[in-house]
């Protein structure tokens, strides 16, 4: 199996697994409790959070919560912050964002709070001068992702962060850096955000373990309330073993970053230059240096990315596709869409995305079979005279 869809979820590190089996076995205690046992369960949480502080670099553990996912510490920031300052009735986020920021929006505006959303330009690049705009007196909160899950493209946080800051000091920031996380450094002093989201199982930690990061001058109340865990801001007993995973993770995230900027990146680049130049009907659908070195994201013209990935399934190679299918719906993609992409290949469009684990055999071979399958399927597409005339137009199947 050729597995290119980490933005997905990624396979969980043998070296995190292995940090998580003794609270798995053994040391199962509750690390609330008061005896020797429990201290062992309670020192794991304590050393996981001082990696996390140090991942993303924080003044102190006490800004980290633990969380069970991504969409649990987007939804902890905004409802958390909103229900602690309820006057304010302006939020602000972008087009682009997850479901999970997106949706949570949606919510808001039902409740008749006043939401703007931030636009992106072709390549997905976030529109500054439409967010200057936009920051009012009553602006509780903006929320804005710092990588994308389906283009790669980073935003500009630390101008976001300024722009934000100088229109208006005590509207706060959230940024979901779910797709940041291991991917490229995080530093959310230097980049003054308020509040920041990651999630376990997007850089070799398991599902169900995330964290969110809260900075001292901002309060939230909790989502979940009951026991004092978490400062009393995330009632619940601990999850030891995943909080521990997450902890050994960020460290070897933090270790590997210079391997994913260069590494990583050459076989990225590798892919994507292979595609762009063996197939005639193929896009680029992202910028092409603001992103982070795992992700590219290649429409292929007047054909059906659903069909292609099952194509490459039945070859063992998994990737995504641009568009969400849900119950037989076909919904093109939120992101491309709002990018503007056109619609000859809103369709066809396939995410790949790579991880530390990704071999050069593995993507000499998607270059190998990839190829056959769109020919096979230009074959087959409805638009057989504009693929012709697309093909005449590239030089005849460059
Ligand atoms: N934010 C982004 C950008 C994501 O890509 C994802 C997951 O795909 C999430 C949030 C949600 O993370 P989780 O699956 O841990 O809830």
């Amino acid at each position: 199996m050729i597995y290119l869809d980490n933005n997905a979820t990624t396979k969980v590190d043998e070296k995190v697994l292995e940090e998580m089996l003794p609270y798995l076995k053994d040391e199962y205690a509750n690390p609330s409790s008061m005896y020797d046992f429990s201290r062992r369960a309670h020192n794991a949480i304590k050393e996981a959070r001082g990696k996390i502080k140090d991942f993303l670099n924080a003044v102190n553990e006490r800004e980290i919560i633990f969380t069970s996912c991504g969409s649990e510490s987007a939804n902890m920031a905004i409802k958390g912050v909103l229900a602690y300052n309820n006057s304010k009735r302006h939020i602000i986020t972008t087009k682009v964002e997850h479901p999970c920021v997106l949706n949570t929006y949606k919510e808001y505006e039902k409740q008749g709070y006043d939401v703007d959303y931030i636009g992106v330009n072709n390549s997905g690049e976030l529109d500054l001068e439409e967010l200057k705009t936009k920051i009012r007196k009553d602006t509780a909160l903006v929320s804005i992702m710092w990588a994308n899950n389906e283009t790669g493209v980073i935003f500009p946080i630390k101008q976001v962060s300024e722009i934000i800051k100088s229109r208006n000091p005590e509207t706060k920031f959230f940024v979901d850096a779910v797709q940041a996380a291991g991917k490229i450094p995080i530093d959310v002093q230097e980049n003054g955000i308020d509040m920041l989201g990651i999630s376990g199982h997007k850089f070799h930690a398991p599902k169900g373990v995330g964290a969110l990061y809260i900075n001292s001058k901002t309060s939230i109340l909790p989502l979940i309330t009951g026991g004092h865990q978490e400062r009393g801001l995330r009632a619940g007993t601990e999850n030891v073993p995943y909080i521990a995973g997450l902890g050994k993770a960020a460290e070897l995230a933090a270790a590997g970053l210079e391997y994913e900027a260069k590494e990583v990146k050459r076989l990225r680049d590798k892919l994507e230059a292979g595609i762009l130049s063996s197939v005639f009907n193929a896009r680029l659908n992202t910028a092409i240096t603001n992103r982070v070195p795992n992700t590219t994201n290649i429409g292929f013209e007047y054909i059906e990315g659903e069909l292609i990935l099952l194509h490459l399934s039945d070859l063992g190679i998994c990737a995504s596709s641009g568009s969400a299918c849900t119950s037989g719906s076909l919904e093109p993609s939120h992101v491309l869409r709002a990018m503007g992409t056109p619609f000859t290949s809103l369709h066809g469009s396939i995410r790949w995305s790579l991880s530390k684990f990704t071999t050069e055999k593995e993507i000499d071979y998607v270059l190998e079979k990839l190829p056959v399958v769109i020919e096979k399927l230009n074959k087959i597409s409805p638009f057989q005279k504009e693929l012709e005339h697309l093909k005449a137009c590239k030089g005849g199947g460059k």
